[in-house]
């Protein structure tokens, strides 16, 4: 299959990378996330030279890696970070759970056979992991978590790859890719001095999804994508993704889905962070901006439970609804980062929020007149109330009443290029794209075509970053 599209035209000021490191680069990385980091490492460990593109500034590398805080990982019995058993059987069950089949089962079998080793590379690499028994972590048999969280991890491998002798270059944003019909396959960079077109013996493509692009994501979800903020960083556009689907590469998942949380309405347009987002909404009610109650509370109330939200609220007037709880309620959950809107009366707090005080004082009076309170609060439900409140129905009965503005919070979309298990970019035939890999979010939709599972985008990242690095060292040898 011909590969062949043509760059976006553009005025260019002529600039040029150090000669030397031009004609002696084997592997070109794009991005400067998690991915690209382990694709960069694993690559000069591979006895490649690399070059490592990365759009944000110094002081904001790191892409989403630096928002996290743990992974994934198979494992046949307990470590020092991890507790339990989680043997690949599990692992695959709980893909196939979320993704309801949709995964590519060769990429997730090597997947999970990789993630058993990723910890042990991971360490040699400078990542610390906190240590499962030191009773500051909840127990947990599926995740080890990062020392210090995603930020130290992302410093430990921006050293490790520096002292390695990976040439890392900030503010450098690929914007065109060139497939080099047979030859080496080329990118054409932006940085602050200007253009450069760069050839290379590979390229890993590790820049994440189209999150940050609004005009993407206008053109695929509607109004809606005016109503939701990016969870992490500004520079996932998509850039690279979009040129590899103009020049053949294979889709994968879905450009209509993506993965979102419920976060405080008044977090920033980017860069949030986990601490933006909302604990409580199972524990209270939520309402729209017309103080009416739209989706079961007490549907989910377990580990995962402010995943569910971020699609319901986006489905919202304006993007926007309101978790109501009073003074008792409040206690049950862990406050957001921003302030409550707190009121003596329910029609006080409505008139704060901007809604009706008469439909929020019926939605409550109806919610609380609605409760069945036997057996413990998880058993607690409504009876005769549509949506009805399945689980935790407690009454919002003592003042002061509070209430957090809700938004939907995108972490990142869901479509990719498709790669086979050895990280190698297809086209729609199926065929590899000469010299191009892939890692991270931006092939994520192979393993995750659909739903979520804590904690498997960082082992996505890592594991396929390790292989594309390895792979595209090997390639660039020929
Ligand atoms: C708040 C938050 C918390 C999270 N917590 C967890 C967690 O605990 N566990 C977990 O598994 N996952 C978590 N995730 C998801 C996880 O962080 C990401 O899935 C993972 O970091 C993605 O890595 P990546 O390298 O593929 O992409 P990204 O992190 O999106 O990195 C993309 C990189 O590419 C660069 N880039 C983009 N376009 C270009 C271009 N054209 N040229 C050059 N560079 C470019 C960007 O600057 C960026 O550095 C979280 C995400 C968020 C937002």
């Amino acid at each position: 299959m011909v590969h062949k599209a043509h760059p976006p035209a553009r005025p260019v000021r002529a600039f040029r990378f150090d000669e030397h490191i031009v004609r002696r680069c084997d592997v070109v990385v794009v991005g400067g996330g998690a991915a690209a980091l382990c694709a960069a490492i694993s690559a000069r460990r591979s006895g490649a030279s690399v070059l490592m593109l990365e759009s944000a500034p110094k002081a904001l590398r790191g892409g989403n890696a630096r928002h996290s805080r743990n992974f994934r990982i198979m494992h046949d019995g307990p470590t020092p970070f991890i507790q339990g058993r989680y043997d690949a059987d599990d692992v695959r069950s709980d893909l196939r759970r979320v993704t309801g089949g949709r995964m590519d089962d060769v990429v997730a079998d090597r997947l999970i056979g990789e993630s058993a080793g990723i910890v042990g590379w991971l360490s040699e690499n400078g990542v610390r992991f906190q240590d499962a028994g030191d009773g500051n972590l909840p127990y947990s048999r599926k995740t080890a978590f990062f020392h210090g969280g995603g930020k130290a991890l992302v410093n430990a491998l921006y050293e490790t790859a520096a002292r390695l002798g990976v040439d890392i270059r900030y503010d450098s944003e690929v914007y065109w890719l060139d497939l080099g019909e047979g030859l080496a396959p080329s990118v054409t960079v932006r940085c602050l001095d200007g253009e450069q077109v760069l050839s290379a013996g590979a390229v890993v493509a590790a820049s994440g999804g189209f999150q940050a692009n609004g005009d993407w994501l206008r053109e695929c979800w509607g109004a809606v994508a005016d109503q939701i903020v990016t969870r992490g960083t500004p520079h996932a556009t998509g850039t690279v993704l979009k040129g590899l689907l103009d020049l053949g590469a294979a889709p994968v998942g879905d450009a209509g889905c993506g993965h979102m949380v419920a976060v405080d309405a008044r977090s920033p347009r980017f860069d949030g962070g986990i601490v933006t987002r909302l604990d409580g909404l199972a524990q209270g009610v939520v309402v729209d901006r017309d103080g009416r109650r739209f989706a079961d509370e007490g549907s989910d109330i377990g580990p995962t439970r402010f995943s569910v939200w971020g699609d319901r609220v986006a489905r919202c007037a304006e993007g926007l609804a309101f978790s109501i709880f009073d003074s008792v309620i409040e206690r049950r959950f862990r406050p957001s980062i921003f302030p409550a809107i707190r009121a003596g009366s329910v029609g006080e707090l409505a008139v704060a929020l901007g809604i009706a005080p008469k439909a929020l004082e019926q939605t409550v009076g109806a919610y609380n007149a609605a409760i069945r309170s036997g057996g413990g609060l998880p058993d607690w439900r409504t009876e005769g109330l549509d949506p009805p409140k399945s689980r935790q129905a407690a009454p919002i009965a003592v003042p002061p009443f509070g209430a957090y503005p809700v938004r939907a919070g995108l972490t990142s979309t869901q479509l990719g290029v498709r790669v086979d298990e050895r990280a190698r970019v297809l086209d729609r035939c199926g065929i590899p794209m000469d010299g191009i890999f892939a890692a991270g979010v931006i092939m994520a939709p192979n393993v995750i075509g659909r739903g979520y599972l804590a904690g498997i985008a960082m082992t996505i990242g890592a594991v396929f970053g390790r292989i594309a690095g390895r792979e595209a060292a090997a390639h660039a040898r020929r």
